[in-house]
């Protein structure tokens, strides 16, 4: 079985889909790998740090040879139309951004698995890539969060007095959430967070942070939230607001499925804020969760940062590389047997996590997209 790893091109993408650990273990599995020449300089792995692996230039000639094809970004059109037919992708899609990119997977029967479609589901956990790009990247929010003060996290006792710890709101606890309440935390801030779903409360509570409580329970399905009604905002705003106008760091993640960033601060609520404060809205691809937020920059409003990062992984591309391709590696494994592929269908990771397969649409929120 041949496996090729596809080099990154997209803006802002400085992943690789391939580790050398994780090659050594492929290699152990049977597979035969290639990796498109120059994948892992973003993360300064050159070619030669891959044991094991061809080094090939040209995309198109590597992977019509391949069996399983990586990547972290979606392909291109033409990389899958230069796939074998009936040959496996493994790589974020996001069908409903990529209508052209399905239909090409559709017809040339190309069994996807898309990786944000990994059902999040204990067994799982070890294959769930959203999961481990997002516990960085809310590590990494904290740090920004940090930088982009003029003051400092902890409390400090000098000699000319003793300064105030300074204080982090995370909205939105979910993975990247509580990565960030920790990592505050971890940094000496005093923290607090705030959620929709009410289970979230011990997990924030349990990182030492104080949940704010404004009594909206907006569980939806699947763990996941749901969108909330005008009163219900109502309702947030007023005990949410004071919050916000005492923070010195907001983090902000909050996602629902298959809709645009929920607006958690509006105008006026950056407006009343702290001088000198900073938001860091990690929902910033989706459109963000304040009504300020301009994805990929920075926008100074008065005196306050609102700051909207694209891409926050790569931004610590080595370990997001590593985890990234460990995901794939536990995937991989479930239909490798004995050396050859063997896809169990009723295995319920790799049901739900393929969009594609024999020149079909297998996940119906994508084939309602798409057809
Ligand atoms: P996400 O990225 O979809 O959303 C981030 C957070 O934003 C969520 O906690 C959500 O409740 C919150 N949110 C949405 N609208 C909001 C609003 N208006 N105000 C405030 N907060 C709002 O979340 P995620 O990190 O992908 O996690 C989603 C769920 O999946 C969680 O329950 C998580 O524990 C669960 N999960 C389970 C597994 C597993 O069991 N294998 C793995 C990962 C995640």
């Amino acid at each position: 079985v041949k496996l090729a790893v596809l080099k990154e091109t997209r803006a802002n993408e400085r992943r690789v889909a391939l580790v050398p650990v994780v090659a050594d273990k492929l290699n152990k599995l049977g597979l035969e790998l290639s990796l498109q020449a120059g994948a892992g300089e973003a993360v300064k792995l050159a070619d030669s740090a891959y044991k094991n692996v061809h080094a090939i230039a040209n995309p198109q000639g590597m992977v019509g040879d391949a069996d399983i094809v990586c990547s972290v970004q979606p392909p291109s059109l033409e990389v899958v139309e230069a796939m074998k037919e009936g040959a496996i992708l493994l790589s974020f899609v996001y069908a409903h951004k990529e209508v052209e990119l399905v239909k090409k997977l559709r017809d040339k029967k190309i069994t996807s698995f898309a990786m944000e479609l990994v059902p999040r589901i204990t067994r799982a956990q070890a294959m769930d890539a959203l999961s481990s790009q997002a516990a960085l990247a809310g590590y990494y929010a904290a740090l920004m969060g940090a930088t982009h003060l003029a003051r400092i996290l902890p409390m400090m006792t000098t000699a000319v007095g003793s300064i105030r710890p300074a204080k982090c709101l995370v909205m939105g606890l979910g993975v990247a959430g509580l990565q960030a309440l920790a990592t505050a935390r971890r940094l000496g801030a005093m923290t607090e967070g705030y959620d929709v779903r009410p289970e979230t409360k011990e997990q924030a509570e349990s990182l030492g942070a104080k949940f704010v409580d404004t009594g909206v329970d907006a569980r939806g399905t699947g763990g996941y939230a749901r969108e909330l009604t005008q009163e219900e905002k109502d309702k947030i705003a007023a005990v949410v607001t004071k919050h916000i106008q005492s923070a010195d760091i907001i983090i902000t993640t909050a996602a629902i499925p298959g809709r645009p960033s929920p607006k958690l601060i509006s105008k006026a609520q950056v407006d009343g804020m702290k001088a000198g404060a900073v938001i860091i809205d990690l929902a910033a691809e989706g459109g963000g969760n304040t009504e300020y937020t301009v994805p990929g920059e920075t926008v100074q409003v008065g005196q306050v940062s609102v700051v909207g990062p694209l891409n926050v992984p790569s931004m610590l591309g080595e370990h997001a590389s590593e985890l990234y391709a460990k995901n794939q590696l536990n995937l991989i494994e479930l239909f490798i047997k004995d050396k050859a592929i063997n896809i169990d269908w009723s295995d319920e990771v790799l049901a739900k996590a393929c969009l594609t397969h024999a020149g079909e649409i297998k996940n119906e929120a994508a084939k309602k997209a798409v057809e």
